[in-house]
């Protein structure tokens, strides 16, 4: 079999599973794009199997510290693991990812289950030449009545792979309503952002919810309506959502007729509309803020955060002596030290004093490798001004 010979001091001697360019002291036996390969350190002990692509930056991923090969059994293995696994964590397995990649032992694999559909996605050039043998596994083990591609996430071209979407196996539904938590939601499997719903941020919906009793609401970022609707629910006063996706807007509308609640969603660049309401001296007493990962990578970082702190900063203005704050970073680059000292700096530029109330993180069907620092991604708290402080 063809392997790949790690350097000295790399990641993978940190309980790591990926090898870059930069690792690698030797490849031999001259192996295609997407073949297995055999892990090797530098004295020719064996660290594993991984999956090869010389055209990404993380040239192995490895996924055994055996030798194994990829086929069906393989597969339901891993996937039957992923399922018993979301099954002890007591969350809704109707709405919910099933499979998540490295945190699953299957690199690039992502599998979402709406109700008796399941969306996939491959992600490393491995695992997209094996997508067929994947869907097998998938019948198999958890007897779908459909399994959609949605293989048109941006990240696939750092493998060389294209974006395509469609069916695999059944046939998939329209858009359909699908009863998550308290709430009813349009899934739209083939049409809407990533696989349809944020489920990272589904128990956070409920969390934040908590906090909005009888308060005016402003969900900045808002998609389909998740932490706008669970609050309206929850007994807030007035909710606005700000989004700028109109298909996302369109939808988070339906849910909010489906369930009879009243939002007012206002399809708008947040970086404006937080302008305007504050040349308009609007106030409220809940802000939510989850913008998407304004950074892929350490070189945007730093633009990154001016802005996230300008969406901070305008926040606390509009936020009434005693007004809270839920805020959200969904990029691994932005880990807890540089968040907490954006968010301080907003603080401080705005002259208020925040008392932290909550802590929030990703749901639990995104569960994190400790010693993959990468799967811990979403961070989240909720703070409180402090009124005549
Ligand atoms: N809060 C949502 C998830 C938000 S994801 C939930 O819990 O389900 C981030 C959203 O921000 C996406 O829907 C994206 O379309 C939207 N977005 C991106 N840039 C924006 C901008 N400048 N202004 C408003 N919305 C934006």
């Amino acid at each position: 079999m063809a392997g790949v010979v790690v350097k000295p001091r790399a990641r993978i001697y940190h309980g790591h599973d990926w090898v870059y360019s930069s690792d690698i002291k030797k490849i031999f036996g001259d192996p295609s794009p997407g073949d297995i390969v055999s892990l090797k350190d530098f004295k020719d002990r064996p660290l594993g199997s991984g999956i090869y692509n010389p055209k990404s930056q993380i040239v192995v991923r490895r996924f055994s510290r055996q030798k194994q090969q990829l086929d069906v059994e393989f597969f339901k293995r891993r996937i039957q693991r992923a399922v018993d696994h979301r099954e002890t964590l007591g969350l809704d397995m109707q709405a919910i990812r099933l499979v998540w990649s490295e945190s699953d032992g299957l690199p690039g694999v992502i599998v979402d289950r709406y109700g008796d559909h399941l969306v996939l996605q491959t992600l490393t050039l491995a695992m997209d030449q094996r997508k067929t043998t994947i869907a097998e596994a998938l019948q198999s083990v958890i007897k779908p009545k459909s399994i959609t591609e949605r293989n048109d996430s941006p990240i696939r071209g750092a493998e060389g792979l294209e974006s395509v979407k469609g069916l695999l196996f059944g046939s998939t539904p329209e858009a359909f309503d699908l009863q998550i938590g308290g709430l009813i939601y349009q899934v739209d499997m083939l049409e809407g952002q990533k696989t349809g719903l944020y489920l990272d941020q589904l128990a956070n919906h409920a969390a934040v919810a908590e906090l909005s009793k009888d308060l005016r609401v402003l969900d900045v970022f808002s998609h389909q309506g998740g932490f706008a609707l669970a609050c309206k629910q929850a007994g807030a006063a007035e909710v606005t959502g700000i989004e700028i996706s109109a298909s996302a807007v369109a939808a988070a509308q339906i849910n909010a007729t489906r369930n009879d609640l009243k939002v007012n969603f206002v399809k708008a660049n947040a970086f404006d509309h937080l302008r305007e309401l504050e040349s308009q001296k609007a106030s409220f007493d809940l802000i939510i803020l989850d913008p998407p990962s304004f950074t892929k990578n350490k070189g945007s970082l730093s633009g990154a955060l001016r802005g996230y702190k300008e969406i901070h900063l305008r926040a606390l203005k509009l936020l009434q002596p005693g007004g809270r704050l839920a805020t959200f970073s969904c990029s691994h680059h932005i880990n807890h030290e540089t968040f907490t000292q954006m968010i301080s700096g907003a603080a401080v530029d705005a002259k208020r004093t925040l008392r932290r109330l909550a802590n929030y993180s990703q749901r639990a069907d995104h569960p994190v490798i400790a010693t993959l620092p990468e799967t811990e991604y979403l961070r989240g708290f909720a703070y409180e001004t402090m009124g005549g402080w």
